[in-house]
């Protein structure tokens, strides 16, 4: 049985090898998928181990993703471009790709049936997963592409690192007085701390959609002052989640598993709880 893992730190919380068994299934694959705790000084060693004793690939999450991306041998374009890495394929060397970017997209234009071409697009924070979010937005071809953070420079340098691909206007948040969006993504960890944004009114556009990458039981933080602020349609980021997911599962074994009824059970286990 060929053998697969996410790495991290905490990872009891993972719902990883939960979804692959479910994608393994499916497709009759066979393969297992466990969960690995890393030591915080311990990410390269662990992998190592992992890979010598017969691992085909990996995921990683918090806090190893850029010290994966220092540890492939080769890189996608994309995970390049994100400086950090999600999705490890081990051949003869190691392989690194980011996928999480491309699950945000999916999940807005297929699960949520959104084009973002022509649309007035603001992603909110400039860490690891707006990084990865960039390119795979702007490809989706927005009207107009905006990017704020409390540090305005942080922005403005990830900005400049797509500047090839298509522009993107950056600011801070008081910058965004007088704005109004069509789609407004929260990439920000601030609902992690309990803080609300620092939104002006008028900023959600009629019929706009407010997604949150983050996910949990029941309305996010973002959705509920998104649902105050007349957003439209809310969401957060669990279809994210499923469809990088499934972009890693397709690169490991050449075949694309169906998303929706994974993501619906999920969901379901979720408001359950
Ligand atoms: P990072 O720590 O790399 O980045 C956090 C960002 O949030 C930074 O831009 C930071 O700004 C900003 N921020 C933090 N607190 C506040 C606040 N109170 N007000 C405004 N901005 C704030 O985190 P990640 O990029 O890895 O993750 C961001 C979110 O995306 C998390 O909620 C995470 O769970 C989610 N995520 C979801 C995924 C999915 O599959 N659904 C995948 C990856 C991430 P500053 O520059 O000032 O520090």
């Amino acid at each position: 049985m060929e053998r697969y893992a996410v790495f991290g730190n905490p990872i009891a919380h993972s719902k990883s090898p939960t979804i692959h068994a479910r994608f393994a299934a499916q497709t009759g694959q066979s393969l297992s998928y466990e969960a690995i705790l890393a030591p915080l000084d311990g990410f390269a060693a662990a992998v190592a181990e992992f890979r010598a004793a017969g691992g085909r690939g990996a995921n990683v999450t918090v806090p190893f993703k850029e010290e994966a991306f220092r540890l492939c041998q080769r890189l996608t374009s994309r995970a390049e471009r994100a400086g950090a890495v999600n999705t490890l394929v081990f051949g003869d060397d190691i392989l690194g790709d980011n996928t999480d970017g491309a699950g945000l997209l999916r999940d807005i234009t297929i699960n949520l049936g959104q084009s973002l071409a022509g649309r007035r697009l603001l992603l909110l924070g400039a860490g690891g997963a707006a990084r990865g979010a960039l390119a795979p937005l702007l490809a989706a071809r927005p009207g107009r592409f905006v990017m704020v953070n409390i540090f305005p420079e942080i922005a403005a340098k990830l900005a400049a690192g797509v500047a090839d691909l298509g522009e993107v206007a950056t600011g801070d948040f008081a910058d965004l007085a007088g704005q109004e969006f069509d789609v407004i993504i929260n990439a920000t960890s601030a609902s992690l701390s309990g803080e609300t944004l620092p939104l002006p009114p008028g900023i959600f556009a009629p019929g706009s959609l407010a997604y949150d990458m983050m996910y949990g039981q029941g309305e996010t933080l973002f959705m509920a002052q998104a649902r105050r602020m007349g957003a439209a349609l809310r969401a957060d980021g669990l279809g994210m989640l499923v469809e990088q997911a499934a972009e890693a599962f397709a690169l490991w074994r050449d075949v694309r598993p169906e998303t929706a009824p994974v993501l619906a059970d999920l969901r379901d286990q979720l408001t359950a709880k």
